[in-house]
């Protein structure tokens, strides 16, 4: 099974809403490069190479990613944060 095995490169981002404001630890989200408070949200599997091995990637970590809808950064968070 290698990397082309089941036919995922890309298909690791799992859904994509629409454009919100999030906060976290009470604090909202800015983008640190153009400073707009508008993103889009998406998760994505933390694979790490000796559980793709063991076909266990199942198991890995996701993670929740914030693309931000200006300029297109990407953050990236373990915790889910808040949507406002
Ligand atoms: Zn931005």
């Amino acid at each position: 099974m290698g990397l082309f095995g089941k036919g995922k490169i890309f298909d690791s981002v799992q859904k994509v809403t629409g454009a919100h404001s999030y906060r976290i630890q009470g604090k909202s989200i800015v983008c640190p490069h153009c400073g707009s408070d508008r993103f889009e949200q998406g998760s994505a599997l933390l694979n790490t190479a000796g559980m793709t091995f063991l076909n266990l990637d199942w198991a890995n970590r996701q993670a929740t990613i914030l693309n931000c809808t200006v300029c297109s950064h990407v953050q990236w968070f373990l915790r889910p944060p808040d949507m406002c």
